[in-house]
C-alpha cells in the first residue's frame, strides 16, 4: 500500500518506517500521518510472515519529529473531536508498544512531544551523536498542555523517575550524550553507523532494561507522596497552579498512577483536555504562534551574514560579538581601548564556559571566530557592522560616517542606540537610508527579542537583511518604527514611571514587587528600575517630559543609583539582591488596586504606539512585550490581556485615573480604532 507521509520497505527480515510529511521541512504527527502510520503497523501486523524487527526512522534533514501538529488544537474548537483524536494517539502507540517483535526508533535532531512518545512506544532508542546530534524532549508544558500519547506514562517507565519529572515539568530538552546517561537513549553512535547499529540491534535484540531501584520504589504509593510534595515545593517557586496549572497536574498524575496500568493513560487524556480549555494554554499556544510569526520575518533575507564587526566592546558590544561568534559568524571586535577589548574577550571565554561547559574544542572555535581589532580593520571585509560605543550623538555620527567612508558597498550599517533618533544619526552619512537600527536588550545571551528599527524611508533591502542577520543568530527580529525608546523600552518606561510615583504615594516596595510578580510579570518594577540604574530611569522621564517622581530624584541625588552602585531601592552583594531599603509603607493599597495602576499605564502606552504605527499590529506588539520585556507570557501580551478585561471597561478606568490622579492617564487616541 502507497503512504503519502511513510515510506514502508520489508527486507532481510526488517520492516523499516521512514517518516517524511508530505509538503513540509520537519515531520509533525499530523491527523493524517497518524492514521497512515497506524494503517502501515497493521499492514506489516497481516503478513504471513512476520519480520523480526521495526525499525521507525525520518527522512527529514532537520530531525526526527517535532511532535503532534499543534495548529490542529488550534484551529479545532470541537472538544468532542480533540479527544477522539488524543485517545486515537494513544491507541497507535499502544499499538507499536504492543508489537510481538522489537520495534526500535533511529532519532537524529529534534524528537520532540509526540515524537518522543513515538520513539517512547519503541523497545529502543537508538540516538545520533554528531552532525544532527539527537535532542530529546517533552516540550507541551510551554504550552500550558501536558503530553497525551502516553508520555507522562512511559517516561518514568524508562528513565529515574524524578529525571523525568524534571524533564516533563521544566519542558527542557536533552542532548544525546546526557540522553544515554538518562537511559533514555540505548545506544549512541555517529552518523554513520546510524542505519547499522538499527539493524544490528534489530536482529540481536538488546536484553531486558532492569528497572532501577527508585523505580522499583515508586511502585510504592507512599514513597511517591512523599516525593511529590517535594517536586510540588520545588516548582511552586517557578510557578502557581493558578496561572500555570499543567505541572502540578502532571505531578499528581505521577502520584496517582507512577506511569502504571491503564488508568494512568486514561488520567492523562482528561488532564490534556481540561488543559486545553485554559486560558493559560490557549495564551501560550498563541505565543508559539506569534514566536513563529517573528521567525517567519527573519527568513525572507536571501543571504547570510559571515562576517560582522562590532564597533564598542562595552556591556553591549561585547555581548553581541560574542553572541555572534557564538552563532558562528567571524566577528572583528573594535574600541577605543585595548583594556575594553580585553574585558570582552574575557566575557565571550566565560560565555562560552557556561555554553560548552567542559567542551574545550568548542570553546576555542568560538573564541577563534572572535577577533579584536584595535585599529578597525575589519570594517572593509564585514557584511553588517554594528556601532555600540556610548550613547552621544557627536561620537556616533563620527563613527557611522568613518565607517561609510570605508565599508563595503553593500555592507548593512547598524546601531545599536536605544534613545537616540536615528533620524538624528543618519543625516551624516552619504546615503542616509542605508542606517537601520539593531537593538539588542540587556543581557543579550538571555534576551530573546531584538527591535530592527526602521526610519521612513529606509532601504527595503539593507532592512530585510537586517531581520535576517537577527534570525540567523537565533534571536526574534520586530520591526519598529524610529521613536523616542522605540517600542519596548518606551512602554516599559510607562509602566516604571507609574510604579515610581506609586512609591511617591507611600506603597511599600515589597507591596509593589510583589503584586507584579503575582501578576505574574518577570520581574517586579522595582526590581528592574534598580536593574536599568535609577539615573537612567531619571532620564528617561526628563526625555519624555513627565514629572520626575521625588522618591526618584532623591535615591539619585544621593548617589544610590540601584544595582550598579550596590544600593537603589533593594541592597545588593556581589552583584545580588539582598533586601529592600525601606519595608515600611503608608499606603496600603491592595493588590489588584497596584496592579490596575501599572497595568493601565502599561496598556495606555501600547495603545498609543498601535496609533503611532511604532508596530505593525496588535499580535506583533504582544510578542514583544513578553519577549522584550518579560510580560506575563500565561495572559497571552498587554493587548491580549486588554481585550480579555474588555476595552470600554479600560478606558473607563483611564478616565476615572485621569480625573484623580492626572492627566498621564488621558486614553491614548488609538482605544477608539480598537472598538469595532
Ligand atoms: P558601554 O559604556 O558599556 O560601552 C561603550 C564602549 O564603547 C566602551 O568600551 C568605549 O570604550 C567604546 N567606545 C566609545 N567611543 C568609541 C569609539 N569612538 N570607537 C570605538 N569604541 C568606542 O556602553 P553600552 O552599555 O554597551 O551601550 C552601548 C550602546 O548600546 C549605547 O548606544 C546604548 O544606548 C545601547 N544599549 C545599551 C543597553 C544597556 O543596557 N547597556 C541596552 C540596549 C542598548
Amino acid at each position: 500500500m502507497g503512504y503519502k507521509n511513510w515510506q514502508l520497505h520489508i527486507d532481510d527480515q526488517i520492516a523499516t518506517l521512514v517518516f517524511d510529511l508530505e509538503n513540509s521541512g520537519a515531520n509533525t504527527l499530523s491527523t493524517p500521518a497518524m492514521k497512515e502510520l497506524d494503517a502501515a503497523l497493521d499492514e506489516i501486523l497481516k503478513k504471513d510472515t512476520l519480520p523480526r524487527a521495526l525499525i521507525i526512522s525520518s527522512a527529514k534533514k532537520a530531525g526526527f519529529c517535532m511532535g503532534a501538529d499543534i495548529n490542529e488544537f488550534r484551529e479545532s474548537t470541537d472538544l468532542a473531536l480533540l479527544k477522539q483524536h488524543v485517545e486515537f494517539g494513544q491507541t497507535v502507540m499502544q499499538k507499536i508498544a504492543d508489537l510481538p517483535f522489537p520495534s526500535i526508533a533511529l532519532i537524529h535532531g529534534f524528537c520532540l512531544g509526540g515524537g518522543l512518545e513515538l520513539a517512547l512506544a519503541c523497545r529502543y532508542r537508538i540516538g545520533q551523536y554528531d552532525e544532527v546530534e539527537a535532542q530529546l524532549g517533552l516540550p507541551e508544558v510551554r504550552l500550558g498542555l501536558c503530553p497525551a500519547w502516553g508520555g507522562t506514562a512511559r517516561l518514568p517507565q524508562v528513565i529515574h523517575p524524578l529525571q523525568a519529572l524534571n524533564m516533563m515539568l521544566t519542558g527542557r530538552t536533552v542532548k544525546s550524550k546526557a540522553a544515554k546517561r538518562l537511559g533514555l537513549l540505548d545506544v549512541i553512535v555517529p552518523k554513520r553507523q546510524m542505519v547499522h547499529a538499527a539493524r544490528y540491534i534489530a536482529l540481536n535484540p538488546l536484553p531486558k532494561r532492569k528497572f532501577q531501584v527508585m523505580q522499583k520504589l515508586c511502585h510504592i504509593a507512599l514513597i511517591r507522596r512523599l516525593a511529590a510534595v517535594f517536586v510540588t515545593r520545588q516548582v511552586k517557586k517557578q510557578a502557581t497552579p493558578e496561572h500555570y496549572p499543567a505541572p502540578f497536574m502532571m505531578i499528581d498524575a505521577w502520584k496517582s498512577y507512577g506511569g502504571l496500568g491503564k488508568e494512568a493513560y486514561t488520567l492523562e487524556v482528561d488532564q490534556f483536555m481540561a488543559l486545553l480549555n485554559t486560558e493559560t494554554a490557549k495564551n501560550l499556544i498563541r505565543i508559539f504562534f506569534l514566536q513563529e510569526q517573528l521567525k517567519a520575518l527573519g527568513k525572507k533575507a536571501s543571504d547570510r551574514i559571515q562576517h560582522v564587526h562590532v564597533i564598542g566592546a562595552g556591556t553591549m558590544g561585547g555581548d553581541i560579538a560574542a553572541w555572534c561568534a557564538f552563532k558562528g559568524l567571524t566577528v572583528s571586535l573594535q574600541d577605543r581601548t585595548a583594556e575594553a577589548l580585553q574585558n570582552a574577550m574575557r566575557r565571550a571565554n566565560e560565555l562560552m564556559q557556561t555554553q560548552f561547559k567542559k567542551d574545550k574544542r568548542s570553546i576555542e572555535a568560538v573564541m577563534d571566530r572572535l577577533i579584536p581589532d584595535v585599529n578597525g580593520e575589519g570594517v572593509v571585509h564585514a557584511d553588517l557592522i554594528i556601532e555600540a560605543i556610548f550613547e552621544n550623538l557627536a561620537l556616533k555620527q563620527e563613527v557611522l560616517v568613518s565607517v561609510a567612508q570605508r565599508k563595503k558597498p553593500e555592507a548593512i550599517i547598524a546601531t545599536n542606540t536605544s534613545s537616540i533618533s536615528l533620524d538624528d544619526l543618519k543625516t551624516a552619512l552619504p546615503d542616509p537610508n542605508q542606517l537601520v537600527g539593531i537593538h539588542f536588550f540587556n543581557p543579550v545571551p538571555k534576551m530573546q527579542l531584538v527591535e530592527v528599527v526602521h526610519t521612513e524611508n529606509v532601504d527595503k533591502n539593507m532592512s530585510e537583511r537586517a531581520l535576517g542577520f537577527v534570525h540567523q543568530i537565533g534571536k526574534l527580529p520586530l520591526i519598529v518604527k524610529n521613536c523616542p525608546g522605540f517600542l519596548v523600552n518606551r512602554v516599559i518606561a510607562a509602566y516604571l514611571l507609574e510604579a515610581a510615583h506609586l512609591l511617591d504615594e507611600g506603597v511599600s516596595v515589597t507591596q509593589l514587587d510583589h503584586a507584579a510578580l503575582d501578576f505574574g510579570m518577570v520581574m517586579g518594577p522595582i526590581a528592574m528600575m534598580d536593574l536599568v540604574g535609577l539615573d537612567i530611569c531619571v532620564e528617561v522621564v526628563k526625555n519624555i517630559d513627565g514629572v520626575i517622581p521625588k522618591i526618584l530624584s532623591d535615591k539619585v541625588a544621593a548617589g544610590h543609583l540601584g544595582k550598579k552602585t550596590g544600593e537603589g531601592f533593594y541592597t545588593y552583594k556581589n552583584g545580588k539582591l539582598q533586601a529592600p531599603v525601606d519595608t515600611t509603607g503608608s499606603n496600603s493599597m491592595g493588590r489588584d488596586a497596584i496592579c490596575d495602576r501599572l497595568m493601565g499605564a502599561l496598556i495606555n502606552e501600547c495603545v498609543a504606539c498601535l496609533a503611532e504605527g511604532i508596530v505593525a499590529s496588535p499580535e506583533e506588539l504582544d510578542a514583544g512585550i513578553i519577549f522584550g520585556m518579560g510580560f506575563a507570557p500565561f495572559r497571552g501580551g498587554p493587548m491580549a490581556y486588554a481585550k480579555s478585561l474588555g476595552y470600554e471597561q479600560i478606558i473607563e478606568k483611564l478616565k476615572g485615573y485621569e480625573k484623580t490622579i492626572g492627566p498621564r492617564f488621558k486614553p491614548a487616541a488609538g482605544w477608539t480604532a480598537l472598538i469595532p
